[in-house]
């Protein structure tokens, strides 16, 4: 079978890879039919990073622990990319039994148990039974290459997922696939960023600083309108995107493409909740200064730089938190999926490219917010 590779910055092709099987009696094979680009995953296609953060990891620019997630080459080719799917159930195991052959389900990024420690507290991306079948890795998870495991990526025909009754979420009848393309990851990312922080503070004011999660801030912007917030301003340097932020009823509000300097003076409120999505570590420094008192930032990037500064006083005299860290996605899929379903949510505004499958190696690098590849699923019944 055909799987999309990342082979180098500015390269992506069809590359055959053998079919999993059905190995234990809790996995089931799944073939995705939708599937969207990840944020993070233009970091690779659009730069040429991977030698550079090899060399900043060598002379201590950037952080070592990046090498423990990602590899000590990060990002080096070929490996099968693509994290984001939905797909058909098309084979289970002997023990497997809330699935069916022909279910439609969400493919998480990040692959778990749900039953070790970690799993009992919602932290599915640091699954301990998952990390401790590959020595030394710190994550489980389709799309990023052997340093998080041998899954593959999720832009192919067959994809083995372990402990399926778990890891795997039923689309709910009635819902458009394309419209949860992102629930695998970037979706439920934004909702983890908006929804609890919201829910501990109803109607609180929301602000969202994006450009560098491309989707996750627009999702996080539609999804605090939806919730209920008060306020919800959306900063951006691109035109398309404050223009999607503005149709989901955000207060579009347009910053400089310098990024690293502070766009506090651009921010017209102080909030309860703010989401960082520029992934740069003054948008970081920034978010966390606009808080109210109490409030809670979200930074849903990478911050790779060696000892990035965060202004701790600021943060003592609001009382505020910090979450930063991979989303944990599985646990959070019912209540997304069940809202998308009661509210008609439509994260598809989101999408800026529908492409056909068979055109992924192209489209996959476009330089735009949202890709998402789709072909018909097959006929199950
Ligand atoms: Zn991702
Ligand atoms: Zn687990």
């Amino acid at each position: 079978m055909q799987e999309l590779t990342f082979v180098r910055t500015g390269q992506l092709e069809w590359r055959d890879r053998p079919e999993p099987t059905l190995v234990d009696p809790s996995d089931a094979l799944v073939r995705p039919f939708v599937a969207s680009r990840c944020d993070g995953d233009t970091l690779p296609l659009h730069s040429n990073v991977s030698r550079p953060m090899q060399a900043g990891i060598k002379v201590g620019m950037i952080d070592p622990v990046v090498a423990s997630i990602v590899g000590g080459v990060p990002f080096q080719g070929p490996f099968g990319i693509g994290h984001e799917a939905i797909g058909q159930v098309t084979a289970i195991g002997s023990e497997v039994s809330g699935l069916r052959v022909g279910d439609i389900v969400v493919v998480p990024w990040a692959m778990a148990c749900g039953t070790c420690y970690e799993c009992g507290l919602g932290l599915t991306a640091k699954c301990s039974t998952m990390t401790a079948q590959s020595p030394g890795k710190t994550l489980a998870a389709f799309g990023f290459g052997p340093s998080c495991g041998s899954f593959g990526g999720m832009v192919t025909d067959s994809l083995r997922i372990p402990f399926a009754d778990f890891n795997l979420v039923k689309v709910p009848d009635g819902v458009d696939p394309l419209r949860v393309a992102a629930a695998s990851d970037n979706l439920a990312d934004a909702w983890r960023a908006v929804v609890p922080p919201l829910q501990s503070r109803p109607g609180g004011k929301v602000l969202v600083i994006g450009g560098g999660g491309q989707s996750i801030g627009l999702y996080a912007a539609g999804l605090a309108v939806a919730h209920g917030a008060s306020v919800v301003d959306y900063l951006d340097d691109r035109e398309a995107r404050l223009d999607v932020a503005e149709g989901f009823g955000a207060s579009a509000h347009t910053i400089g493409k310098n990024r690293r300097k502070s766009i506090l003076g651009s921010v017209p409120d102080r909030y309860d909740v703010v989401v960082e999505a520029s992934s740069n570590a003054q948008g970081l420094r920034d978010a966390l200064r606009a808080l109210r008192p109490g409030g809670i930032c979200t930074g849903t990037g990478y911050y790779v730089n060696t000892g990035t500064k965060i202004p701790v006083m600021d943060m003592y005299a609001t009382s505020a938190t910090l979450h930063v860290g991979v989303s944990n996605v599985r646990p959070v899929l019912p209540a997304l999926l069940d809202f998308v379903a009661t509210t008609g949510f439509p994260a598809e505004r989101v999408t800026s490219l529908l492409a056909d499958w068979d055109d992924a190696p192209d489209a996959y690098q476009s330089h735009t917010t949202k890709v998402v590849l789709h072909r018909d699923p097959l006929d199950l019944s």
